[in-house]
C-alpha cells in the first residue's frame, strides 16, 4: 500500500492508495465514532456499497446508508438535506462518522454535511473517480452549487481519511478517466518537470488503466496536491496555480452549459490555451506548447474548443469565482513544471481564443 501524508492548519491525516482497498475501510475508522453514515448514490451504491458496508461493519458500530440521487444537478440545498434527514433521524451524535462514497460530487455534499452537522463532524473520504481520487478528496474544499454559481456555498472541512482503491475505476466509462488525467497532468505542468515527462511516457499505459501506472500517477498527483493545500490551505496565495486551464476551461464549461463537457475535458483544452497564452506572455516555448498539446490529444481529451465568440468568451472568463473585481487572471506556464499567476493583455487571449477554437 502507497500512503500520501496531508498536513494542513485544518488536520492532518493519510491518503491509503491500493488495489482492493474498499475492503480495508473499517481500518480509517476512529475508535471513538459511535456509528458510522454511507454516503453515495445509486450508480456506486450497486457496484460497491456492499462491499462497503461489509468492510465498515467490521468496526462493530451501526452503519446507515444514505443514498443521493446521481449527478452535478443534484449538488444542491434539497439534496444536502437528504444527508441531515438520515442523521438526524437515526439520531447520529457528534461523534458519528461520515464516509463519502463516490465521486467528487459525494464526495463534496457528504464533505459540507460532516463540516455542518451539528457544527462539524469527522468523515472519510473514499473517492471513485480518478477526478476525485487526484483531486476533489485531497485538500478539504467542500461545498454545493446555487442556482447563480457553481460550488457558491461551501466550507473547508478536512478528511480523517482518504482510502482509494485503484480498482473502482475499472467501471469508470473511458470519458471520466481521460478528463481526471487531464488534472494528473497538470500538476506536472505547474509544479514537477520530471512528473510531465514520466506523463508522456505513460500516456497509454494510464489510459489503459495499467494498475502500477495508475497507482503512481494517483500518488504523484496526491503529493503535489498535498504539498500546495499544506501551504495554503485556504487559497490566499499558491492554492490559485491548481487552476491552470481553468479559467479559458470555464468558458468552455459555461459557455456550452455545464455537463456539455466533462470539467477535465474543459480543464484540457484550457490547458492548451494556457499553454499558448504563456508562450505569448511569458516566453513559454513553442516546442513545449506542441508537447502540452500533444498529450492532451493523448489523454483523450479535446485540444480544440467550441467557438464562443471573443467577447462571450472574454465575459464569462470575468464573472469567473477565479475573476478578482472583474479582473481576469491567468495560471501561465514560464516553463514546464512552474506555474505563476498573472494579468494578460486582452488582445493576446483574444488571439488565443482565435488560435484555438473552431466553428462547432
Ligand atoms: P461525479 O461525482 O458526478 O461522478 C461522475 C459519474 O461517475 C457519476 O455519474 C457517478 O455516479 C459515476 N461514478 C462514480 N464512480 C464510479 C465508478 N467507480 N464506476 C462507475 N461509475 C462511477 O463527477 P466527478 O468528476 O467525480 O466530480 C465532479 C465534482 O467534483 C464537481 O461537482 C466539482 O465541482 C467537484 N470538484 C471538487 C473539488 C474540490 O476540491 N472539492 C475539486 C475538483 C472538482
Ligand atoms: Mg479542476
Amino acid at each position: 500500500m502507497t500512503t500520501v501524508a496531508v498536513d494542513t492548519p485544518g488536520g492532518q491525516y493519510p491518503i491509503h492508495i491500493a488495489p482492493g482497498r474498499l475492503d480495508a475501510l473499517a481500518q480509517s475508522i476512529p475508535a471513538d465514532a459511535t456509528a458510522v453514515a454511507l454516503v453515495t448514490n445509486p450508480t456506486i451504491a450497486a457496484l460497491y456499497a456492499e462491499r462497503a458496508e461489509a468492510a465498515l461493519a467490521r468496526t462493530g458500530k451501526r452503519v446507515v446508508r444514505i443514498e443521493l440521487p446521481d449527478g452535478e444537478a443534484h449538488k444542491d440545498w434539497q439534496t444536502l438535506n437528504l444527508i441531515f434527514d438520515g442523521l438526524l433521524s437515526h439520531r447520529y451524535d457528534r461523534k458519528g462518522v461520515l464516509v463519502a462514497l463516490g465521486g467528487g460530487v459525494i464526495g463534496d455534499m457528504c464533505g459540507f454535511a460532516a463540516a455542518s452537522y451539528m457544527r462539524g463532524v469527522r468523515f472519510v473520504q473514499v473517492p471513485t473517480t480518478l477526478l476525485a481520487q487526484v483531486d476533489s478528496s485531497v485538500g478539504g474544499k467542500t461545498g454545493i452549487n446555487h442556482p447563480l454559481g457553481k460550488n457558491m456555498v461551501g466550507a473547508f472541512h478536512q478528511p480523517v481519511a482518504v482510502e482509494i482503491d485503484t480498482d473502482v475505476l475499472r467501471t469508470l466509462p473511458a470519458r471520466e478517466i481521460s478528463a481526471g488525467l487531464a488534472e494528473v497532468i497538470k500538476y506536472g505542468l505547474i509544479l514537477d518537470a520530471p512528473f510531465f515527462e514520466w506523463c508522456e511516457a505513460n500516456a497509454a499505459a494510464l489510459r489503459a488503466l495499467d494498475p502500477q501506472a495508475l497507482t503512481y500517477a494517483i500518488q504523484r498527483s496526491c503529493e503535489l496536491k498535498a504539498h500546495v493545500v499544506s501551504q495554503d490551505e485556504r487559497e490566499s496565495g499558491l492554492r490559485a496555480i491548481l487552476n491552470l486551464g481553468h479559467t479559458f476551461g470555464h468558458a468552455i464549461e459555461a459557455g456550452l452549459g455545464y455537463g456539455e463537457w466533462l470539467h477535465g475535458e474543459a480543464v484540457g483544452c484550457g490547458m492548451v490555451q494556457a499553454a499558448e497564452l504563456s508562450a505569448r506572455v511569458t516566453g513559454f516555448p513553442a516546442a513545449d506548447v506542441a508537447r502540452v498539446r500533444a498529450l492532451v490529444d493523448a489523454i483523450g481529451c479535446p485540444v480544440v474548443s467550441p467557438d464562443l465568440g471573443a467577447d462571450r468568451a472574454l465575459d464569462l472568463m470575468r464573472v469567473d469565482k477565479k475573476a478578482e473585481g472583474g479582473e481576469i487572471r491567468f495560471v501561465l506556464l514560464p516553463e514546464i513544471g512552474r506555474a505563476v499567476t498573472q494579468r494578460a493583455p486582452e488582445a493576446a487571449v483574444r488571439e488565443v481564443l482565435a488560435l484555438t477554437s473552431c466553428l462547432p
